[in-house]
């Protein structure tokens, strides 16, 4: 348990006041196309509270400098507050040190430093790396390109139905060539959450490390990667209230320590000759040149408002609006629902017959309803349902009930409008 975290277990938290939350949230109170925005977009990115747009206006207004460079009182406190953001980091997903949080530029770049850093140095030629039919792009392409230099093959995990992998399946795909296992903790596309847990012991049966891709589970849920026993953990801060261009790469210190450097710059080094450079100890090893420090603090401001508001508190409101929504989506006829896995985050995916994705999302936001519509990023899992696309409609812990409503009236208008 980290010092941080509470060891003891907390009463049933009482339910979220969304309206109270709401006030946070300066955005929300936006017009679109004469109607109240409702925002169930957020699994692309969600919103920021006014605490967390302060934390950003008073670094930039009172402690802007660059880090770990100088001994003036800004570069003092910009140095302070980045490496209490990284604190904030480590408590947020109970890592065991705070060394083995990496801030990166976002999950993509926390994935490729793991293919760069981990998978150039160990990966070779006809050895295997296992991925799931429900990856995002970030999630295969770096390790396409490696196999691609490599020579290396990639395995791939297949989806029954409902959009749950395959754990059997899973199983069978592990022989002496594996090296390399890549799993997202939930599907952007689809909303299922993934038994990380046992696939990462499977994994570790093998002797395999387990790269999370955690981009939408970290926003929604609490993570604990010392109990998950996972080898890399990748998650975004724009998805969670903070602001983009900040991401985390969380690793076992001993992997990232055998690691080679993806960047090589300014602050990642012991010495430099031109016969030869040394390099840092981690994290500083993998953060070349200036850190995105503005944002990685705002990124601590952020966790310091998800932790007030309650993580368990969270997946329960995000739950129970995905409950709601699905009820009602379920009974609307001609509307499909993609994505019926029995364990599911708040992630609505759905195609209404006879109508492309992309009117039903021009539709939608007539009525100020923005959702994403496309293949989410996601084309191997779009293939495995035999569709180019779905809309999709995903909760944050602000969403309410009545936005729901105005979801599904907002789907039967356009059935109206097209049938
Ligand atoms: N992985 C998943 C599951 C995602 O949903 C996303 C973004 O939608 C990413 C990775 C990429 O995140 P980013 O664009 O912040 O790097």
């Amino acid at each position: 348990m980290n010092a941080l975290r509470s060891t003891v277990k907390p009463a049933p938290a009482p339910a979220l006041d969304v309206e109270r939350i709401r006030a946070d949230f300066p955005i929300l109170k936006l017009r679109v196309n004469d109607h109240p925005l409702v925002f169930v977009d957020n699994a692309a990115s969600s919103q920021m509270p006014q605490q967390v747009i302060d934390r950003w206006v008073k670094y930039q207004t009172s402690e802007h400098a660059n880090i770990h460079r100088a001994v003036h009182y800004l570069s003092e406190t910009a140095t302070a507050e980045y490496e209490i953001a990284r604190r904030k980091v480590q408590a947020f997903v109970n890592a065991k040190e705070d060394r083995e949080i990496i801030f990166t530029s976002g999950t993509t770049e926390a994935i490729n430093l793991v293919m760069h850093g981990y998978g150039r140095k160990f990966i070779g030629r006809d050895d295997e790396i296992i991925l799931t039919t429900l990856e995002h792009h970030s999630n295969i392409v770096p390790w396409q390109m490696l196999a691609e230099e490599k020579g290396a093959k990639i395995r791939v995990v297949p989806v029954n139905d409902r959009g749950e992998l395959l754990i059997d399946e899973y199983r069978k795909l592990f022989n002496s060539r594996t090296r390399f296992v890549g799993v997202m903790h939930v599907s952007n596309a689809l909303g299922t959450i993934n038994p990380i847990r046992e696939m990462i012991a499977i994994a570790h049966g093998h002797g395999v490390p387990v790269l999370v891709d955690g981009a939408q589970a970290a926003p929604h849920m609490s993570i604990d990667v010392q109990d998950l026993d996972c080898d890399f953990y990748a998650f975004s801060g724009h998805k969670m209230c903070g602001p983009t261009g900040i991401g985390v790469l969380y690793g076992k210190a001993d992997l990232l320590e055998r690691m080679q450097p993806y960047k090589g710059g300014g602050d990642m080094i012991l010495s430099v000759t031109f016969e030869k450079t040394t390099y840092a100890p981690i994290p500083a090893k993998f953060e070349a040149g200036t850190p995105p420090i503005a944002a990685a603090i705002t990124l601590g401001a952020a966790i310091d408002y998800l932790n007030a508001v309650g993580m368990d508190r969270i997946a329960a409101h995000e739950t129970d609006l995905l409950d709601y929504a699905t009820d009602q989506v379920h009974r609307m006829p001609g509307v499909r629902i993609i994505g019926t896995a029995e364990k599911k985050a708040a992630v609505l995916s759905f195609v209404v017959d006879g109508v492309h994705p992309h009117d039903v999302g021009t539709l939608l936001n007539e009525d100020g309803v923005a959702i994403r519509t496309g293949h989410h990023c996601a084309q191997p899992v779009m293939q495995r349902f035999g569709i180019p696309a779905t809309s999709r409609a995903s909760f944050a812990f602000y969403n309410t009930m009545a936005e729901v409503d105005a979801l599904v009236a907002s789907i039967r208008n356009v059935q109206k409008v097209f049938l």
